[in-house]
């Protein structure tokens, strides 16, 4: 991913994702060593994040309305204007309605495809990341990560009960 504005500066001190991967099972077993809870359990969802859900949005406080909470205060890339009669959608809007990470074939065949469902869909929409390069820890990480669920522990079935403890 390359990266944009300021972060440019510290692109080459950035960890790549594969290495993050590594990190972040690190990571967590000293958190359980250190004796927190570790609950969480993969679980296959429709989409990665709720900018893709149809009547999700986010609204700033000038009244622009955005799909993506990186936009927030970014007048130009707004999908909408909040008006007195309710929600005026522009054009941008239909671009975050069309994404659909089901048609992307390198997802598709993904082992790991739909727990992830594609990643980040700012990535791909705003940014024209390739699909192969929005990859999440999982991509590396996922066998580790429910072994250590398993280790410790961690089976919660219940959805209720993964989001009281989840660590990530
Ligand atoms: S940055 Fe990505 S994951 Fe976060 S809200 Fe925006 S589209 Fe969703
Ligand atoms: S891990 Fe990468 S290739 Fe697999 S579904 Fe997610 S974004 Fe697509």
């Amino acid at each position: 991913m390359a990266f944009e504005g300021a972060c440019a500066q510290v692109e080459k001190q950035c960890y790549t994702k594969k290495e993050f991967a590594d990190i972040e099972i690190e990571l967590y077993e000293k958190t359980i060593n250190r004796g927190f809870m570790f609950g969480y359990l993969p679980f296959p969802s429709v989409m990665f994040c709720g900018a893709l859900a149809e009547k999700s949005i986010t609204i700033d406080p000038s009244g622009d309305v955005h799909k993506c909470w990186n936009f927030i205060g970014d007048h130009n890339n707004r999908v909408g204007e909040l008006m007195n009669h309710g929600i005026q959608f522009n054009h941008t809007y239909a671009r975050w309605k069309e994404y659909d990470p089901y048609t992307n074939s390198t997802c598709k065949e993904c082992d790991i495809f739909p727990l992830c469902t594609g990643g980040c869909p700012y990535n791909i929409l705003v940014l024209g990341q390739a699909p192969q390069n929005n990859c999440i820890p999982w991509k590396w990480n996922l066998d580790r990560v429910v072994n250590l669920a398993y280790e410790s522990g961690g089976d919660m079935p219940s959805s209720e009960h993964h989001q009281d403890h989840k660590l990530s």
